[in-house]
């Protein structure tokens, strides 16, 4: 099934995208509750445990590709030691916005507007790189993930938590009827937009596998990349290291 994006040009297809995160910012939590059923929070979780931040003062910077609200970023300060900071970088002001919102007084947390495919930060500047849930609405993955390793300094890694592809049988046909039916349905009762919803749904499934994912990840400099599937694949966390 193919709904409007598809269609699209590719210079159109960002500011689609923008759109979306533009209209749904002040719902789009309660929404990630609701379509998730919560599985998000125990994704996200495993996300920073997988990037395992110093609990101790030595100077650790994270930077957030397309981090939204700052839900990643605050869960990883509050895991971090006094010496992490965290470097939300979006496209959208209205996510950031609520995100600035949600995290008043919040130090060593920093909101940068910008696109993942031309950080606006110097090379080798950062600790580690997290994207959740981004990546799939970039227009060129190769070049994002190209800026992914300009920016992190050798010795450190690339994190990425995405939807990605089920791999259990069953449990493909529930999720496929849940997220063509009850997604957008879900998105025009909470954020009376089903159209946007829509867009999540296909942008998932043109969303390359795990494995092809992985070596996109090579592809762009990585090294001992690995994934982890989360719920049968419904998520996964792709790791890299820049040495
Ligand atoms: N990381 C957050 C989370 O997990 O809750 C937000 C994920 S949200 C599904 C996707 C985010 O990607 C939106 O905030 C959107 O503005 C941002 N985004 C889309 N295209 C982008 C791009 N080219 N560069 C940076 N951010 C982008």
């Amino acid at each position: 099934t193919s709904f409007g994006f598809a269609r699209v040009s590719e210079s159109a297809r960002q500011g689609l995208v923008n759109e979306v995160f533009s209209k749904v910012a002040s719902r789009y939590d309660l929404m990630n509750d609701l379509m998730s059923g919560g599985l998000h929070r125990l994704w996200k979780a495993d996300l920073v445990t997988a990037l395992a931040p110093p609990k101790s003062d030595v100077p650790f910077a994270l930077i957030d590709v397309a981090g939204g609200t700052g839900d990643v970023a605050s869960r990883f300060l509050d895991a971090a030691g006094t010496g992490s900071t965290a470097t939300i970088c979006d496209i959208s002001k209205e996510m950031m916005e609520e995100g600035k919102r949600r995290s008043k007084g919040r130090e060593r947390l920093t909101f940068v507007q910008g696109n993942a495919e031309s950080l606006p930060f110097e090379d080798r500047r950062f600790d580690a790189y997290t994207i959740a849930f981004g990546i799939r609405n970039v227009t060129h993955i190769d070049t994002a993930l190209a800026e992914a390793y300009r920016v992190l300094k050798p010795g450190s890694r690339f994190l990425c938590l995405e939807f990605s592809s089920v791999e259990m049988p069953l449990l493909d046909r529930v999720y496929d009827a849940y997220s063509f039916n009850a997604i957008p349905a879900l998105g025009r009762l909470v954020a009376g937009d089903a159209e946007s919803y829509r867009y999540l749904v296909e942008s998932i499934r043109r969303f390359p596998t795990q494995e092809r994912f992985a070596e996109m990840i090579r592809d762009a400099g990585f090294e001992r990349v690995r994934y982890r599937n989360l719920t049968g694949g419904i998520a996964a966390i792709h790791l890299g290291w820049r040495l």
